[in-house]
């Protein structure tokens, strides 16, 4: 898999100079009144009924009120807050102030990206082209009869050639980058033996990617519902590997193909990563909020005993100082509570290794997305 880019490094992005004084706020005087980025769920409404979506137990159980909504990008201004995602249990631009939640964030000047279906880009094209920093579609197909089986609609109708018309006519506009995500899926009968995987559909899938101009595709392997990577056959196995190397050429410095590690070890058969540290210090640089309340990091999105608050009822501020998160702070045991694969597990170990007096060379801010 050598040919491959991984993503940006998130342990590089960690050495900018914004980063840096923040880490060093939060690290030697808890002076910090809210998080660096947040990832927010604005809905957990989703107009798609994925095969074996991840947040299916989160779904379709309302939004973040509208004027709460929009009185979150000044909040989040004023205490510090540089970036935002906007992510999903559910589909955030089903939330009815979505074009409102990116027009306030971005004249508060904070830098935006948004992970999405892509059925919806129709509705928000100058928000999404004009004032997001990156957006990436969820696609997980290349064609529409895989797309219609692994993405299906509530209506029944595949909405594949609309994903793929909205991502073109977005690229025609985008002043950021947009992305073609890819999720290694595959179906089983009930006594766990393979039906069908969308294994079969990734070369396409690159093809049409670079075809429309996507920045970059972007190949990574599913999880269950418990955050632990999903055990591939060796069929799907050998399929992925010949996919990659049939895409390898596509390549070039205008379209990226991407792979994180977790797909390496999930195509290796390595299903946990043992971590040797009891605190995590990345989730005080980063949180998610969500219709249901802050936790502690995405992966414990909707685990009550990781939930920080709830920014329905109390600002950021009384959020992030507040007692109940300071607790759960103190409780949670990444040696314990993530021994799933965290892609935040690396940049955990450099801001130990800061915690202890290492000093880092520190570089210019090019990526505030950390
Ligand atoms: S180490 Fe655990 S708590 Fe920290 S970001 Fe990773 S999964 Fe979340």
């Amino acid at each position: 898999m050598s040919h491959l880019s991984r993503p940006l490094s998130l342990v590089e992005k960690l050495k900018q100079n914004t980063v840096q004084e923040f880490i060093n706020k939060f690290l030697w005087s808890k002076s910090n009144n809210a998080p660096l980025v947040v990832e927010l769920d604005p809905t957990t409404a989703c107009n798609l009924a994925c095969h074996d979506c991840i947040s299916a137990n989160l779904l379709n159980q309302g939004g973040i009120d509208n004027d709460r909504l929009l009185l979150l990008a000044q909040e989040f201004a004023d205490h510090g807050v540089r970036a935002v995602v906007l992510i999903g249990g559910g589909e955030p631009m089903a939330h009815p102030k979505f074009g409102d939640l990116v027009r306030s964030l971005h004249a508060c000047g904070i830098k935006v990206g948004v992970t999405t279906n892509g059925t919806l880009i129709g509705r928000y094209l100058t928000e999404c082209a004009e004032m997001t920093n990156w957006l990436r579609v969820s696609v997980d197909a290349g064609s529409e009869e895989v797309f219609a089986d692994f993405r299906p609609h509530a209506s029944g109708k595949s909405q594949f050639n609309l994903v793929i018309e909205n991502m073109k006519e977005l690229i025609n506009k985008k002043t950021g980058l947009v992305g073609y995500s890819f999720l290694l899926l595959s179906k089983r009968d009930k006594d766990g033996s393979l039906l069908r995987t969308n294994a079969i559909d990734i070369e396409k899938a690159a093809r049409l990617a670079k075809t429309i101009g996507c920045d970059y595709f972007e190949l990574k392997p599913a999880f269950d519902m418990m955050h632990f990577l999903q055990r591939q056959e060796s069929a799907v196995v050998d399929l992925v590997n010949r996919n990659l190397k049939a895409i390898h050429d596509l390549a070039d410095e205008n379209f990226k193909i991407i792979a994180p590690l977790t797909l390496e070890d999930a195509l290796n058969g390595i299903g946990t990563q043992i971590k040797s540290y009891n605190r995590c210090l990345t989730a005080e640089l980063r949180t998610v909020i969500t219709p249901s309340g802050a936790y502690v990091c995405p992966y414990h999105r909707g685990n009550l005993n990781m939930r920080i608050g709830d920014i329905a009822k109390i600002s950021l501020e009384e959020l992030w100082k507040g007692e109940r998160r300071s607790k759960v702070m103190e409780r949670v045991d990444p040696s314990k509570h993530c021994t799933f694969h965290c892609i935040r597990h690396e940049s955990n170990l450099l801001l130990e290794s800061m915690a202890s007096g290492e000093v880092v060379d520190v570089v210019s801010d090019f990526d505030l997305f950390i």
